[in-house]
């Protein structure tokens, strides 16, 4: 079987992976290519496929990087199922919606440019109607179930804890009495998050193929990252100054609420700072919002005590959701002492752009970077430290405090990325090195080659591999959703079998010491019952 490598590879965005087996024809994640114009293009580019000949697709999470071009897929004759987790489903509702939408209005603008200029018109890449299709096609998969998904391939879904919905995808693939096991890391997150689960450890593979987002990188522990934003944001207030926080609307703005929750409500709870506002200015993170609410069973420990508890982790007194456009250009006539979060998370597009026009030349404000800027983006431009930006077609000066804080990062680092693979229970003989930029890839390379003594590939784009399959020696049978659900059906008539028994007992026990000598027949089967059900449980991990 072979896969190729036609997205995040040689940069970050654009996840997409073809597999080709003797059977099937299938894709993990359809994202968008981001970052400058040149990145972008290639979204127009036609699929190096056939999308009609697609049997199936596999998504990691509902980042659009990752989702992205999933319309698109549809649009382009695609009409299989997209499995995927139920979080990610529901995300993905929301964040290909808003994309769609903002195709249209993209194209809109230019098409009106482009009447006047007498050229032809441009077509959206999608449109809205595209991205309802591709939710149709989702088919939900619990986490840690496997999945037949077609002859000679199994699927389960383990937890990535990179945003809410995220997994990690194991295969198994067989073809011709061989079988591999592959799997695709999706984005890894941390341990001891707010809100999400930790990334499940301990997995195996014979190949595996892994994100290297921060490769080369030692992020600032996540409580310091806390401690410094609480503190940026205490010494822009006493000057009387904005933070803004540009956030990935999904996922990383539910986090910085969660903080700023746990530092109104808990820490500042004898009010010894002022309460400034806290706006959240983004209609998806609004959106996203409700379903995280939604989806609290994919929550960790502490986040689901804090709801026992009655506390609802998105709310508190000071902080506002900003519904309007209104309301939004209302906070760029005001000047108070506050906080803005607002999406793009790399400032590529969105509210916080005309944020960061407004506030930027405040020498008393500040910007906080929480995310990933990829290269060629406004926020890494920001990161980077130029002087000016140019932001709907003004000079604005860079005069604001720019501070990043990659403690806030959904991606593990290089310790994590390390310590997962050396976690590994049977480790891969090879790992392909996908979804990073050269420098953090290298280093990667060198140390997994060198520490955990795995060869290593940084693969490019458009590049094909073999894997080669293993024997399979002793019929070693899978355990498939059907057969989890034919145990359900044997526990049933177990059941019914004890209920009929007992109907007849008269009967079957008429005759003198028989019920004394076989009385315990009923208890027999209720043991075989629950062990039964126990058996079901055991498997389903
Ligand atoms: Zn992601």
């Amino acid at each position: 079987m072979k896969i190729k490598f036609l997205g995040a590879a040689g940069g970050v965005t654009g996840s997409n992976y073809l597999v080709t087996t003797k059977n099937v024809k299938f894709l993990v994640d359809c994202g968008l290519f981001q970052g400058g114009k040149e990145e972008e293009l290639k979204n127009q580019e036609p699929f190096d496929f056939n999308p009609a000949e697609i049997d199936f697709v596999i998504l990691t999470h509902a980042h659009i990087d990752h989702s992205g071009r999933l319309p698109k897929l549809v649009k382009e004759g695609f009409r299989g199922p997209i499995y995927t987790t139920l979080a990610t489903r529901d995300l993905c509702e929301i964040m290909l919606l808003d994309s769609a939408k903002i195709q249209e209005n993209d194209v809109e603008w230019q098409n009106r440019k482009r009447i006047r200029a007498g050229k032809d018109l441009l077509q959206p890449l999608y449109t809205v109607t595209d991205a309802e299709n591709a939710v149709r096609q989702f088919q939900t998969v619990h986490y840690y179930n496997k999945e037949q998904l077609s002859e000679g391939i199994i699927l389960r879904f383990a937890d990535a804890g990179h945003i809410l919905g995220s997994a990690i995808v194991e295969l198994w693939l067989r073809e011709d009495g061989k079988e591999t096991k592959v799997i695709f890391s999706g984005d890894i997150g941390l341990p001891n998050r707010a809100i999400i689960r930790d990334p499940d450890m301990g997995l195996s593979a014979d190949y595996l193929i892994m994100e290297s987002t921060y490769g080369n990188t030692v992020h600032q522990t996540y409580a310091d990252s806390k401690k410094e934003l609480i503190k940026i944001i205490m010494d822009t207030a006493a000057k009387g100054g904005t933070v803004v926080i540009p956030a990935f609307a999904v996922g990383r703005a539910q986090e910085i609420i969660y903080q700023l929750n746990e530092f109104y409500e808990y820490e500042n709870r004898d009010g010894r700072y002022p309460n400034i506002p806290v706006y959240v200015d983004s209609p998806m993170a609004v959106e996203a919002t409700k379903t995280f609410i939604n989806n609290s069973a994919n929550y960790g420990e502490t986040t689901k005590e804090l709801i026992r508890n009655g506390d609802n982790p998105f709310e508190f007194k000071n902080l506002h959701y900003v519904e309007s456009v209104e309301e939004s250009r209302r906070l760029n006539t005001i000047r108070e002492a506050r906080v803005i979060i607002s999406s793009s998370g790399m400032a590529t597009a969105g509210r916080v752009r005309h944020h960061l026009k407004h506030n930027l030349w405040d020498p008393d404000s500040a910007v906080v970077l929480v995310g990933y800027q990829a290269n060629g983006t406004l926020g890494r431009m920001l990161r980077d430290g130029v002087n000016s930006v140019k932001l709907f077609g003004e000079e604005i000066a860079v005069r604001a405090k720019i501070y990043d804080l990659p403690g806030f990062s959904a991606h593990a680092d290089e310790p994590m990325l390390l310590s997962w693979v050396d976690s590994m229970e049977q480790k891969p003989k090879k790992i392909f090195l996908v979804h990073g930029e050269e420098d953090q890839q290298q280093p990667l390379k060198k140390v997994l080659e060198q520490k955990i003594k795995i060869p290593s590939e940084i693969v490019t784009l458009g590049q094909e591999v073999e894997l080669e399959g293993k024997e399979i020696t002793s019929e070693k049978a899978e355990i498939t959703t059907k057969d989890k659900e034919d145990l359900k059906e044997i526990w049933g008539k177990v059941e019914v079998l004890g209920k009929e028994l007992l109907e007849r007992k008269g009967s079957i026990f008429a005759e003198e010491g028989l019920e004394e000598r076989y009385g315990n027949i009923y208890e027999a089967l209720i043991q075989i019952h629950r062990s039964l059900m126990d058996i079901h449980m055991h498997i389903g991990k």
